[in-house]
């Protein structure tokens, strides 16, 4: 009961102005398993009433945080009150606490592999941040008041419903949570089997990628916070595609990975293509990836091309969408010349696929 009571008065004390200008009504915020008939029933009113007062078209519809006007009990001066015009606001999603006003996420059920958009929109200036599982999101605002922001669904991610958590804080320091459910569907990759031989299988020892892999998060930890692209990315080669994005990968019958790109079939020496305007983060040999150019591209997201016989950029170079970056060749674990092109955001591999064809924002 008194935990009932701190959420009432928390909820009164909030919304005070609101809640005057509306029918002098008491304002509560809707809490899991509640409904309007069991509301009304321990108000003393009717579904009726609560329905007018809060201009409910559809009153079985109700939803978790949202916030009802608790009808005084006078039927009559709730439907007169519930014509007066509610206070000058921007458009406001009722289930949102302020100062959030909307938020969208783009696609709310993404497959596995996929990149989803956020965007919100506030009442009054805030700072947003975020976190999903491991992922820091970083905010953009869209020149228009609003804010967006990425969030990364690996390959692998686990299924069902998750939860993406925003925060905003105002300038007088007042910090508001938000909880997003989002629902991971599977990303129904096919599962190949690899079997290499001797020399190559020595390059997957745990040691050497791991080793990699370290230097890599290295790079994606820091980069740049604004977005420097606009629009879809260009494909950084035109070339028959030999292995596709997402596809599991059991090496020597071993624990499955999944292929983390697109690769290209094309001869060695083909100039390969910056996706998109960015700054070089990596432009070196790995031991796995061979001769590799990783382009920060703002905001998280990093386009990656490996196995080239030739790096024709250095780190810290702006590059243009377009920009020659290096050449095709087979250097590192690789069977034959090829190109393998990745996009991470967050350090997590990611559908190209969307980054070419309809992009982000
Ligand atoms: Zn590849």
């Amino acid at each position: 009961m008194r935990t009932w009571l701190a959420v009432l008065l928390a909820a009164v004390g909030l919304c005070a102005t609101a809640a005057a200008a509306h029918a002098q009504g008491d304002v509560y915020v809707v809490r899991p398993g509640e409904n309007v008939s069991q509301l009304a029933a321990r108000w003393g009113t009717s579904v009726e009433a609560i329905a007018r007062a809060n201009g409910l078209a559809n009153p079985n519809l109700v939803l978790v945080g949202q916030r009802l006007i608790v009808p005084s009990g006078d039927g009559g001066a709730l439907a007169a009150a519930s014509t007066v015009p509610p206070p000058a606001l921007p458009h406001r999603d009722l289930a949102l606490p302020a100062p959030f006003a909307s938020v969208r996420l783009s696609p709310q059920q993404p497959r596995q592999g996929q990149t989803v958009k956020i965007e919100v929109d506030l009442v009054e200036p805030a700072r947003l941040t975020g976190r999903f599982q491991t992922e820091t999101l970083r905010f953009a605002g869209d020149g228009q008041g609003g804010q967006w922001a990425l969030v990364a669904i690996g390959p692998l991610a686990v299924l069902g419903q998750q939860t993406v958590y925003l925060t905003a804080t105002t300038a007088s320091g007042g910090t508001t949570l938000l909880r997003l459910p989002l629902i991971v569907r599977d990303g129904h990759y096919p599962v190949e089997d690899f079997y290499l031989d001797a020399e190559t299988s020595r390059l997957l020892a745990p040691e050497l990628i791991e080793g990699e892999a370290q230097r890599l998060e290295a790079i994606f930890k820091t980069g740049e916070s604004l977005p420097l692209w606009m629009g879809p990315f260009i494909a950084p080669a035109d070339g028959p595609i030999t292995a596709n994005f997402g596809e599991r990968r059991r090496y020597n019958g071993g624990d499955a990975r999944y292929h983390e790109g697109i690769d290209y079939d094309l001869a060695t020496g083909t100039p390969v293509r910056a996706a998109a305007h960015g700054i070089v983060a990596l432009a070196e040999p790995l031991t796995v990836r061979g001769n590799t150019v990783f382009i920060d591209h703002g905001m998280g997201v990093y386009s990656g091309y490996f196995h080239m016989s030739e790096l024709l950029v250095s780190p810290g170079e702006a590059v243009k969408p377009g920009q020659v970056i290096g050449r095709v060749g087979s250097t590192g674990l690789s069977t034959g010349p090829h190109l393998h092109w990745e996009i991470r955001l967050h350090g997590i591999n990611v559908s190209p696929w969307e980054w070419a064809e309809g992009g982000f924002p």
